[in-house]
């Protein structure tokens, strides 16, 4: 018997050609994730994915696994020989793994048998590892309809048997679709933003923009705070920090106070896609959420999207704030996102900002500045930072 790891994967299951070029990159994303841990052996057997690792590492690897995008369970598991003794006697052992778990009353044995030559077929090893554990334990019963868990037996080209399933956030690998500039504030939405693009196979990058010294260097640090724990899903992410002081100085000199929030919006966006040009990343990454705040109205968003030709995905744009908060905490961004530090909107946010700008008054307004060289300052005066989980 060797204590090793299962992975089941999930929509990448639904991929007919291409499914190797999915699963090989889940791999190689798996085997990033464990690097630290000593050597770990990863292969594939029909659909699912195994891994060997020492065993003591075994539920450090399993906690970093599952946030690894594409996957649907991980498992802790025993790889023993196709015997039927074997699959009783380890059956057992996983029964009362999980029955540690005072929650756990209740369990049904199934059988999944890839590989058909095995003498016995599903449903008949099913019925007699049951009737093993039945016999051989007091605190469970079965119930066939409703168990609290499955006693899995899965029989391919090695047999494995594991009861204890940990929750993946399922998706499709990082690095599978290319790759997104997320515009990544300190606050709660741009976070799950990038997480929730992340999470369909988008590498990610994020830009930060402040407005130092108005802003603090504490601010700064809230944001790399938040692109070390998104990097945990993400990968290791670039970070490019743009001050946009002088922008917003120039728009308060030369543009009505209402506009200031939509038109500073408008050079994050140009910045963003002048970064992301130059990067060859290929889409833009929003926190905004339809009617949120007075920029998030169908015109705010407009008269922002309409200053840049590179796809905005926004992934909150239908989803509730209190649905938003439910991710965040689930992801670990929360407490960051809601430490209190100034944010580089806070500076000279007007009292009355427009709520149904019209682009061509906020372009009118743009013809007092300097915009290519408001943009090209800033971009010249950029700086990284390398992000890793
Ligand atoms: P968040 O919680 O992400 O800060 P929000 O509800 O505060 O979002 P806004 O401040 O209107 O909303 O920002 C909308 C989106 O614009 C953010 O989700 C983010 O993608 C981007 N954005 C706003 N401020 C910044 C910033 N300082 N740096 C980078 N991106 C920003
Ligand atoms: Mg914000």
């Amino acid at each position: 018997m060797d204590k090793i790891i299962s992975v089941s994967v999930g929509e990448v299951a639904l991929k007919k050609l291409n499914r190797n070029y999915f699963e090989n990159k889940l791999v190689k994303n798996i085997r990033n994730v464990i690097k630290d841990l000593g050597k770990a052996n990863i292969y594939k057997d029909q659909g699912k994915i195994f891994i060997e690792i020492d065993e003591d590492s075994i539920e450090t690897a399993i906690n970093r696994i599952r946030k690894v995008f594409g996957i649907a369970y991980v498992s802790p598991c025993f790889r023993i020989e196709k015997d039927m003794d074997e699959i009783k006697k380890w059956a057992l052992e996983s029964l009362k793994d999980a029955l540690k778990n005072e929650d756990i009353k209740t369990f049904k044995v199934r059988t999944k048998r890839a590989d058909k030559k095995f003498y016995l077929e599903s449903p008949e090893v099913s019925r007699a590892v049951g009737e093993y554990l039945i016999e051989n334990i007091e605190d469970a019963v079965v119930d066939i309809r409703n168990p609290d868990i499955y006693v899995d037996v899965d029989i391919r080209k090695e047999c494995y048997v594991y009861s204890r399933k940990i929750k993946g956030y399922g998706g499709l690998p990082i690095g599978t679709n290319g790759e997104g500039l997320l515009l990544l504030s300190g606050g709660i939405d741009s976070p799950v933003a990038g997480f929730m693009m992340a999470k369909r196979g988008l590498r990610i990058s994020g830009v930060h923009f402040h407005s130092y010294p108005f802003t603090s260097e504490r601010a700064e640090e809230k944001v790399k705070d938040l692109a070390h724990i998104l990097s945990r899903y993400c990968g290791n992410i670039t970070l490019y920090s743009v001050n946009l002081i002088d922008i917003q100085k120039a728009i308060k000199e030369s543009c009505p106070a209402e506009e200031m929030t939509l038109i500073s919006r408008r050079f994050m966006m140009r910045i963003a896609e002048r970064i992301a040009n130059d990067k060859e990343i290929n889409a833009l990454v929003t926190g905004e959420s339809l009617g949120q705040v007075a920029s998030q109205t169908i015109d705010g968003l407009n008269v922002t999207n309409s200053s840049v030709n590179l796809p905005v995905f926004r992934p909150l744009i239908g989803m509730d704030k209190v649905d938003i908060v439910d991710v965040a905490k689930d992801i670990e961004t929360f407490e960051t996102s809601i430490a209190p530090f100034e944010d580089c909107c806070s500076v000279f946010l007007p009292k009355h900002p427009v709520i149904r700008p019209k682009l061509k008054d906020i372009e009118e307004s743009e013809q007092a500045l300097d915009v290519e060289t408001l943009i090209q300052d800033a971009v010249d005066n950029l700086e990284i930072s390398q992000i890793r989980p």
